[in-house]
């Protein structure tokens, strides 16, 4: 099983997959520790489009990519629209939305790569990161995750995306479903839960009531569509930690919808 962990590096907090690393894959997620952004972005800040300073939001991201080995000026990004578009990127992309949002890949928000040096980057204050990891390929992917997405089957996309440009086997895909709401906090209203049970038929133990109301299990939602798509059981873990629950994390919900976004990082590394 994959497992996340814990890294400290100077005052930077952060989760990373050891096992890939020792793959030549390196798979990162900040906390909100370590950067210079200040109340309600405090601290490690790296999404530009939330209302912090840019140059400040550049410098947290220079400080986590470096903890990390890799540099700003080979990231790509994608605007995270709450589509399921995945856009297949190469060398010719680096820098793509790295300094500015405005030159993110606009519509989409998954990424997938054979370029080796290639940093896939995405942003998140509750949405549910996901790293794919083909080691026979050779061939990684990042795609963000909100209520919209999963309802979409980015999950699906993905697979689909990376048969058809890599000719990945799903057997061999590897993914880790990292840290976002978890179903201890995302309650959400009826007609929302209406489509849901709507959308996913087949699965009875994805939304739970108690006296508060309804909560949905996005990351338990992307696993089954994962396993629908032929990902193998043992080679899908979830992380348990709640960015609503833990303080380590921006939550967009816990702080009202003003707040910073951490960073998913997806590299092979050259
Ligand atoms: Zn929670």
């Amino acid at each position: 099983m994959l497992t996340a962990e814990w890294q400290k590096k100077d005052d930077l907090l952060y989760l990373n997959i050891p096992v890939w690393e020792e793959e030549g894959v390196c798979a990162a997620f900040s906390s909100r520790y370590g950067g210079q952004s200040t109340a309600p972005y405090y601290s490690l800040n790296l999404g530009l489009h939330v209302g912090d300073q840019a140059e400040t939001v550049i410098s947290n991201r220079q400080r986590f990519l470096h903890a990390l080995q890799l540099d700003l000026d080979n990231v790509v990004c994608c605007q995270q629209v709450h589509g399921n578009q995945v856009a297949v990127v190469d060398d010719r992309d680096r820098g793509l939305g790295a300094y500015t949002f405005s030159s993110a890949l606009a519509d989409y928000d998954a990424m997938i790569t054979q370029s080796p040096g290639l940093v896939l980057m995405s942003f998140y204050a509750d949405c549910i990161p996901m790293f794919f990891f083909d080691p026979r390929q050779r061939v990684i992917g990042l795609a963000h995750a909100g209520w919209k997405g999963t309802m979409s089957r980015i999950a699906a996309a993905m697979v689909l995306s990376l048969k058809s440009e890599f000719g990945t086997d799903p057997a061999d895909i590897q993914v880790f479903i990292g840290p976002g709401i978890d179903k201890c906090c995302f309650q959400i209203k009826e007609d929302l839960k209406a489509k849901v049970q709507r959308e996913f038929t087949a699965v009875h133990d994805i939304i739970k009531k108690d006296e508060r109301g309804y909560f949905w299990d996005l990351k338990a939602t992307n696993r089954k569509i994962l396993l629908d798509e032929g990902i193998l059981p043992r080679h899908i873990s979830s992380s348990k930690l709640c960015t609503g629950c833990e303080a380590r994390f921006f939550s967009y919900r816990r702080e009202g919808g003003i707040t910073g976004r951490m960073g998913a990082v997806l590299a092979l590394r050259d």
